[in-house]
């Protein structure tokens, strides 16, 4: 029990429930009592009880329920087990039953076109790891406004501040002395598993594999203009898609060059809203940063990647975001942002508010000066490298390699900024 508390406290959490095989004895039942209530500011203020125990017996046969504000399926994805054992399995069969029954889940029936989840806890053994918030398309025609009628209470929300208040309402679940749901993925339609891998090229230039291995490929840069450095040929690309046409994010197009990819390739360059097998590419019409672009009129596209359950965004060189753009955008996961220490694109103070306002679990940092690519000193012109900025930084983790891979159950809880290798494909110019 007192574990169960801490932990709940620990983790932010607004309470948890103790599932036992045995009817709770009176001392266990008091200090549950004891643990208070907490209170739902969504839901009508009501309060609820802090810590809730529940014989799986009485939760199977619906004679004893979890008493918290609708705030959908809080249970995360299990961990898996090397021995199963009999608590187990009992659990499993729980599992599966309480995810599938409607009666946990009243905004699921009432609100019909999307269903909005919190993901609120990994059990395991007493580990309670609050997940992500995740929305899931539910039926036909819905928008990102139905998803804050599906809670209903604060029309006037934005989503992000919605999600806080979800994320305030987490209820942890913690089972006791069993790891739980060997196979929850099967039953739960929220888990997207599969992650996804992000290569960092050069420059502003990612390459992104979706777990169905769909690749995108992110402002590709032309070769030794301004950037001493050559873009490594023949890398495959199910699409291409270009922020703005600055020879260092278009391969060289807007110049004339022959492009470093094949004719046949899907090149995208527009706000809109594309599909590439399991991979969701939408741009948002956006501003390059001052005072750069003016001769296609500044216009750079902003690109949000849905992907194997993760939201990835791709600033390309834009300024400082509009507050619609800021809301359109939604939900961050991962973002790349062009951040420098000479500050070339982006400004300390700018660099530092798009972070707030799109407030990511992890940023990459892109658009720097790669020292052992660069021969000439002080070239490119004005383009810093990044440690000067990621110095006064906290939680900044530099790869010793030029790949990640993603996942919602993965990311850091922590807000991180990773700094990742060049890959070795490209090669300093000789
Ligand atoms: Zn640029």
């Amino acid at each position: 029990m007192a574990t169960l508390l801490g932990i709940a406290n620990n983790q932010k959490a607004a309470g948890g429930i103790l599932l036992t095989l045995e009817v709770p004895a009176t001392p266990m039942r008091d200090q549950a009592v004891e643990a208070g209530r907490y209170k739902s500011n969504l839901w009508h203020d009501k309060d609820y009880p802090k810590i809730q125990l529940l014989t799986i017996e009485g939760w199977l046969s619906g004679n004893e329920r979890v008493n918290a504000s609708p705030q959908l399926s809080p249970f995360g994805k299990a961990q898996g087990e090397a021995k199963p054992q009999k608590q187990t399995d009992l659990i499993c069969t729980l599992h599966s039953v309480l995810t599938d029954r409607p009666t946990w889940n009243p905004c699921y029936a009432g609100a019909g076109s999307w269903l909005l989840a919190y993901r609120s806890a990994k059990c395991a053994f007493g580990q309670l790891r609050p997940e992500r918030v995740n929305v899931v398309r539910g039926g036909a025609g819905a928008g990102r406004r139905s998803a804050s009628c599906a809670i209903g209470q604060e029309p006037k929300m934005n989503q992000k501040l919605i999600f806080r208040i979800l994320l305030g309402l987490a209820f942890g679940c913690c089972l006791v002395s069993a790891q739980p749901a060997r196979d929850s993925t099967k039953t739960n339609p929220l888990n997207k598993e599969g992650g996804v891998t992000i290569e960092y090229i050069a420059h502003a230039c990612f390459r992104l594999t979706s777990p169905s291995g769909k690749q995108i490929l992110l402002d590709p840069y032309a070769s030794r203009v301004w950037l001493g450095y050559d873009f490594p040929p023949g890398l495959h690309a199910d699409a291409i898609l270009i922020s703005h046409p600055h020879y260092d994010h278009d391969g060289g197009e807007a110049m004339g060059r022959k492009v470093p990819w094949p004719q046949t390739t899907l090149v995208l360059r527009h706000p809109g809203t594309n599909q590439i097998g399991d991979v969701t590419a939408v741009g948002y019409a956006g501003k390059h940063a001052d005072p750069w672009g003016k001769e296609f009129g500044q216009s750079n596209t902003v690109w949000l990647l849905e992907v194997g359950g993760l939201r990835i965004v791709h600033l390309g060189d834009n300024g400082p975001l509009r507050d619609d753009t800021v809301r359109q955008i939604g939900r961050v996961d991962v973002l790349m942002m062009p951040i420098d220490s000479q500050f070339h694109i982006l400004k300390a103070d700018e660099i530092a508010a798009i972070r707030r306002e799109l407030s990511p679990s992890v940023l990459i940092p892109m658009h720097y000066r790669h020292d052992d690519l660069e021969s000439v000193p002080g070239s490119p012109e004005a383009l810093g490298g990044i440690e000067g900025w990621a110095k006064g930084k906290v939680n900044v983790r530099y790869l010793d390699t030029y790949t990640n891979r993603f996942s919602l159950n993965t990311l850091p809880r922590k807000p991180e900024v990773i700094i990742f290798k060049h890959s070795p494909l490209v090669r300093p110019a000789k």
